[in-house]
C-alpha cells in the first residue's frame, strides 16, 4: 500500500471498510435524469428547527412581507442554524404544523407572490478569494448552511476544530450510497466546478491542506466531471470506492480513503479530518460567492409509484405532496413514503410534511415493496455481525434492549451504533434489530441525561 505525502493511499480502486451489505441500487430511474428547477409552490412551510443544535426564534410574525434569502429565524445558541425564506411573498403564520419527525414544530408559513424577488443583501461577492478562515466561517454561518447529507449538521461548527485539535484532511462525500437517490450524483455531474469552488472554500475555512473526494465507482461521469473540474491541481484528490452501503457513512468514509479509525465515541477531528458532502459543498460556493443563503436543494422524488421520477430543485419548505405532484403525480396508490433512503430514511404518514435543509430524497413504495415480514426467533446465524460496519454485536444488543436491560445493551456499544439498518438488511429472521438499538440508545441517553440533572 503506497501513501501519497499527506497520507491519502494512492491507486486505491475500489478502496472500502469491513462490513457492509449490498442492496439493490435501484438508481436507474433517476440518475441519469438532470435536475429540474419547478416552479415555487404557491406556499412554503419553513421549519424553525432544521438542524442539530437549538431551534431558532422566528424574526418574522404573520402579515411581513419577505423577500428570498432573507434571514427569518434565527438563534444565539452556540450550535445551531438561522433559516431563511426560499420564496416571496407575505408571511401567512407562525405556526405549529407536522413535521416528517412525526412531530408538530414551529414554522413560518409563506404564501409565495410567485416572483421569487431577492432579497436587496443577496450581491454576488467580488472579493471572495480575499476573504480569511474566521470571515468564510462567519458567512456559511449565516447563510444557515448544514450537513446536506441527511444529518443536518451545522457545516460552520463542524469546521471549527475544538483547542487542542486540528484538521489535516478534509473529505468530501460523494459517494450516495442510499439506494435509490441520485440528487448529488447529478450535482457532480451537472456543477463539478461548484463542487470544486466549494471544496477550496471549505480547505481553507478549515485549515487544511488537502482534500479527498470519495465517490463510489458506479458513478464513473461524476468521478470524470470532477476530475476535469480539479484540473491537475495536486491538492485535490479523487477516490473511487467500491459500491457498498454505507460507504458514504463518516467514520467508513474516513477508513476506506485514509485509513484512519475514528475512536469510539469519538468525531472525525479526532484523526484529523473534516468531512463534508459534495451538496454541501455547492452549498458554501453560492453562499460565499452569490451570497445566497441555503434556501433551495436538489430532492431526488423516486419509486415505482411515481409517475415521473425526477431530481427537483426545490425551495425549503416545499410540501411533500407538491413535489409528488410536480413528478405527475402518482402510478399506483403507495403503500409508504419514506423521506430519505430506504436504508435510513424516515416513513411519512402525511405527504403535507416540508422537506427541509436535511432531505435527500422522497421514496414512494408500493404494496409488495414495503412487505414487513413478521419476525421469527434468532438462529445464531451471525450474519448481522459480519455486517455491521461498526463491528457491533447487534443481536445482542437488541437482544438486550427487547429485555429492558439497557445497560447491557451500553455495554455492547450501543451508542457507537450508525443506525444504518445493515443488520436489520440481512437477519433472515427479519428481527428488528435496528428498531431495539435505536429504542436502546433513546433510553440510555435519558438514563445519562437524568444522572446528569
Ligand atoms: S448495529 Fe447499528 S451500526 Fe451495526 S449494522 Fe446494525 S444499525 Fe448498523
Ligand atoms: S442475523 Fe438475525 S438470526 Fe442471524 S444472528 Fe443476527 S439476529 Fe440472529
Amino acid at each position: 500500500m503506497e501513501l501519497s505525502e499527506g497520507g491519502v493511499l494512492e491507486n486505491m480502486a475500489l478502496r472500502t471498510f469491513k462490513g457492509g451489505v449490498h442492496p439493490r441500487y435501484n438508481k436507474d430511474a433517476t440518475f441519469k435524469k438532470p435536475i429540474k428547477n419547478i416552479p415555487s409552490p404557491g406556499q412554503v412551510v419553513i421549519p424553525l428547527h432544521q438542524h442539530t443544535g437549538a431551534p431558532c426564534e422566528p424574526l418574522v410574525k404573520a402579515g411581513d412581507e419577505v423577500k428570498v434569502g432573507q434571514k427569518i429565524g434565527d438563534s444565539k445558541a452556540r450550535l445551531t442554524a438561522p433559516v431563511h425564506a426560499s420564496v416571496s411573498g407575505k408571511v401567512k403564520a407562525v405556526v405549529n404544523h407536522l413535521q416528517s419527525s412525526g412531530m408538530d414544530g414551529l414554522c413560518v408559513v409563506i404564501e409565495s407572490d410567485g416572483l421569487d424577488t431577492p432579497d436587496e443583501s443577496i450581491r454576488p461577492r467580488d472579493n471572495a478569494d480575499r476573504l480569511g478562515k474566521e470571515e468564510l466561517i462567519s458567512i456559511i454561518r449565516e447563510a444557515g448552511i448544514v450537513g446536506l447529507g441527511g444529518a443536518a449538521f451545522p457545516t460552520y461548527f463542524k469546521l471549527t476544530p475544538p483547542a487542542g485539535k486540528t484538521f489535516d484532511t478534509l473529505v468530501l462525500n460523494g459517494a450516495e450510497c442510499e439506494p435509490y437517490l441520485s440528487a448529488d450524483h447529478r450535482l457532480m455531474v451537472e456543477r463539478p466546478m461548484d463542487v470544486v469552488r466549494g471544496i477550496k472554500l471549505l480547505m481553507k475555512a478549515s485549515n487544511v491542506g488537502q482534500a479527498v473526494i470519495g465517490i463510489e465507482e458506479n458513478k464513473p461521469d461524476a468521478i470524470s466531471a470532477l476530475r476535469q473540474a480539479v484540473d491537475g491541481d495536486a491538492k485535490i484528490e479523487i477516490v473511487p470506492l467500491e459500491v457498498k452501503y454505507p460507504q458514504g457513512a463518516e467514520k467508513q468514509l474516513i477508513w476506506a480513503i485514509l485509513r484512519r479509525e475514528v475512536p469510539s465515541g469519538g468525531l472525525p477531528v479526532d484523526v484529523g479530518v473534516v468531512v463534508n458532502n459534495v451538496g454541501t459543498s455547492v452549498a458554501v460556493k453560492e453562499a460565499v460567492i452569490d451570497s445566497m443563503p441555503l434556501v433551495k436543494r436538489v430532492v431526488t422524488v423516486t419509486g415505482t409509484c411515481v409517475r415521473e421520477p425526477q431530481n427537483l430543485r426545490v425551495p425549503i419548505g416545499t410540501s411533500v405532496g407538491d413535489m409528488i405532484e410536480a413528478c405527475g403525480g402518482t402510478r399506483i396508490p403507495p403503500k409508504k413514503v419514506i423521506l430519505g433512503g430506504p436504508m435510513m430514511g424516515v416513513a411519512q404518514h402525511s405527504t403535507d410534511v416540508p422537506i427541509t435543509k436535511g432531505t435527500s430524497g422522497i421514496l414512494l413504495l408500493s404494496e409488495n415493496e414495503a412487505v414487513l415480514e413478521e419476525p421469527l426467533p434468532c438462529i445464531r446465524c451471525g450474519k448481522c455481525v459480519e455486517v455491521c460496519p461498526m463491528h457491533l454485536m447487534p443481536l445482542s444488543i437488541a437482544g438486550y434492549a427487547e429485555a429492558g436491560r439497557f445497560d447491557d445493551s451500553e455495554r455492547f456499544g450501543a451508542l457507537d451504533c450508525i443506525e444504518c439498518g445493515c443488520c436489520s438488511f440481512i437477519c433472515p429472521s427479519h428481527r428488528r434489530l435496528v428498531q431495539g438499538i435505536r429504542l436502546a440508545k433513546a433510553e440510555i441517553r435519558a438514563g445519562q441525561s437524568a444522572r446528569r440533572a
